[in-house]
């Protein structure tokens, strides 16, 4: 078989096994298996960049960065629905189509997913671009970002029209929601508040790997076009899950307003067995001939309607104000509330944020609260009813001390939270720190555990991370239920951990606001914990992407006398401190300063090889053609209009073997 049947062959059964996985949940082969064939067409890709396609499934893991997201005018201007409350209003609704249209009137019944809009534009089946709805008339193109998304398709299958665009919501399942939250607990980081904002925030990521990482899912609800041949929105419905689109099964063909009004019904008592959040149902006319005869107001359609639900809220009593200390010496308040129902689960406890929303909703030990849940792993407290409000009662009086060490707290400037400046001997600050080094992200060192950690602190084995290095098994095995084994494992994984790569190590130290990829920037820039240690204020905020507040909290990190001392332990040990010699045989500041569009297909290089090789260099990549354009390194089968506008900027176009020779 020549090489282009067989990159076709696996990426049409690629498509396939997606489709299987994403759309109909229902796997046919395991995902080392998916993993191993995507490697092959990887592999083939590079080799054979002749065959290059920007649909290929290879193209899921994005990689794409995005500086400025261009403005697209959509075809079909993207209307928003009138909302409705109450049965009375949806009657309403259909008195008013009946005065316009003759005979019966079927509706579709959908969802209202809780999300991000987006226009998706094919053409010969094919995805053309992605752009979010913006204003309606005009929106940002994210086609690479969107491209990342598993259940957007990028070659349809069936027939399908030359061109049409297809309208759905990008939306963050909850359980996909929650785990990310998890993870930035883990790591101290404030978790996102609800899944809404993180998907249409995810959208507008520069880097489309970092988009690729997080599990958005494309449910789809409305075909645009012209000559489309369907006559019924629910057909559209259909056709759209035909071509391989995602369209949740929830839809519901019915024949009357009543019918309407049950389906409303229904969901908003089921809302909560759904894998993702919706806020309402939306109800069309079905027939596109009634919606043509009734056509649009100034901001409508008038053959739509959203029925809004209220949001979940519950009122009970908050007993106690309780507070916890992360590993970076941040509180955090918690409501400890009487148990109560809450849309599907039981609640105990809501976040408080901290001081200033405390005091902003004067919130008191003792009140009757109002408590909502969106897709938080914990819900919040929106007001009190201060009717239910005892005489004693007495305003919240923010702690003053840590309650773990009794140090005195302090609030930075412009910071909104209360931190335990006890670095050193503040039990949670010093068990976090290195339940934070050891994880699965940082040193992930295998055979100890969070609560193994707190143990050989209690227990007074270890003060710090670097501590870890000289933990002996005989030190070991006494502690709870710890066998021969598994202290030799411990003791193992930790001699292991002195091959982890100098970038993890310093993401590992646990420097505030030093996460994986500000470590992996500061890593490859300094390419040694000495350099890193002697940098100032100056030096860090002239490296890309770091801002003032990073280069503070360096600073001050590597200004303690102890966090020197322990840095200087983890030398001894043998830790990587510093970017290993065969990787830096490979990096030049050659490109500095300079600024790289790659466009088209090349000959001895793939084009990620291509942009690798210009970072590994010091320059930079950037995706669209801008007056900060240093050059354009241009294969084969440039786009005709990027040439245009590189000329007219009169930016120099390197072709691929003077790109290379200006390397050598
Ligand atoms: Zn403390």
């Amino acid at each position: 078989m020549n090489t282009q049947k067989k990159i076709q062959n696996l990426r049409d059964e690629l498509r396939q096994h997606n489709y299987n996985y994403y759309i109909l949940d229902n796997p046919t082969i395991s995902d080392y298996e998916f993993d191993m064939k995507l490697k092959e067409l990887q592999a083939l890709e590079e080799a054979n960049p002749e065959f290059f396609d920007e649909n290929s499934p290879t193209k899921r893991v994005g990689g794409t960065i995005t500086k400025n997201f261009n403005t697209v005018v959509h075809d079909f201007r993207m209307y928003s629905l009138d909302n409705s409350y109450s049965k009375e209003d949806l009657l309403d609704w259909e008195k008013r189509i009946k005065k316009m249209v003759d005979g019966e009137v079927q509706y579709t019944c959908e969802l209202k997913y809780d999300g991000a809009s987006m226009n998706l534009t094919y053409e010969n089946g094919k995805l053309l671009r992605a752009v979010t709805r913006g204003d309606g008339v005009q929106g940002d193109e994210v086609t690479a970002n969107v491209k990342t998304i598993n259940t957007v398709p990028l070659q349809l299958k069936g027939d399908y029209p030359e061109r049409f665009d297809i309208r759905g919501e990008i939306i963050l399942p909850i359980k996909g929601f929650q785990k990310m939250n998890e993870e930035r607990i883990a790591n101290d980081e404030e978790p996102y508040r609800n899944p809404r904002n993180t998907a249409s925030g995810s959208l507008k990521l520069q880097d489309s790997a970092e988009v690729a990482k997080r599990p958005l899912q494309c449910l789809l609800y409305s075909i645009k076009g012209n000559s489309l041949n369907i006559s019924t929105q629910f057909e559209g419905l259909d056709k759209a899950r035909a071509w391989g689109f995602k369209v949740p099964k929830e839809a519901k063909l019915v024949n009357s307003i009543d019918e309407v009004l049950n389906y409303v019904a229904y969901w908003d008592e089921h809302r909560h067995n759904l894998p993702y959040e919706i806020d309402g149902v939306v109800v069309k006319v079905n027939s596109l001939y009634q919606q043509e005869e009734l056509g649009f107001t100034a901001k409508a359609p008038r053959w739509a309607m959203a029925y809004k639900f209220k949001a979940e809220q519950v009122s009970t009593k908050l007993n106690k104000i309780t507070y916890q200390v992360g590993r970076t010496g941040a509180i955090t308040p918690v409501a400890n509330l009487e148990p109560v129902q809450l849309a599907g689960t039981i609640v105990k406890r809501a976040s408080l944020h901290n001081a200033d929303q405390i005091e902003k909703l004067d919130i008191r030990e003792g009140d009757e609260v109002y408590v909502e849940k969106g897709g938080e792993i914990i819900p919040k407290i929106i007001s009190v009813d201060l009717s239910k409000r005892t005489n004693d009662s007495q305003p919240t009086e923010y702690i003053v001390n840590c309650p773990e060490c009794d140090t005195e707290l302090i609030r930075p400037e412009g910071e909104a939270k209360h931190y335990c400046p006890n670095y050193s001997s503040c039990p949670p600050q010093v068990v976090g720190r290195i339940q934070h080094y050891i994880s699965r992200k940082a040193m992930d060192i295998e055979g100890l555990g969070g609560e193994t950690v707190a143990l050989l602190v209690n227990e007074g084995l270890i003060t710090n991370y670097a501590d870890l290095y000289e933990l002996t098994i005989e030190q070991v095995i006494p502690l709870e239920r710890m066998a021969e084994k598994s202290a030799e494992n411990l003791v193992n994984g930790i001699e292991a951990s002195k091959q982890i790569p100098f970038e993890r190590v310093l993401f590992a130290l646990g420097i505030r606001y030093v996460g994986e990829t500000v470590a992996k920037k500061l890593a490859k820039h300094y390419k040694s914990i000495d350099a890193l240690m002697f940098a100032s204020m100056l030096d860090l905020v002239a490296v890309d992407e770091i801002g003032e507040r990073i280069a503070e909290s360096v600073v001050e990190f590597f200004s303690s006398e102890e966090n020197r001392n322990i840095v200087e332990q983890l030398k001894l040990h043998g830790v990587q401190l510093r970017v290993s010699a065969d990787k830096l045989a490979n990096q030049t500041e050659k490109l500095k300063g300079q600024t790289f569009v790659v466009s088209g297909v090349f000959e001895t290089v793939s084009r990620n090889e291509l942009k690798k090789l210009i970072e590994d260099n010091g320059g930079k990549v950037s995706s669209s053609i801008s007056s900060k354009t240093s050059y354009v390194v241009a294969g084969d089968k440039m786009g005709p209009s990027k040439r245009i506008k590189a000329e007219n900027l009169n930016i120099t176009i390197l072709t691929e073997q003077a790109f290379l020779d200006v390397l050598r």
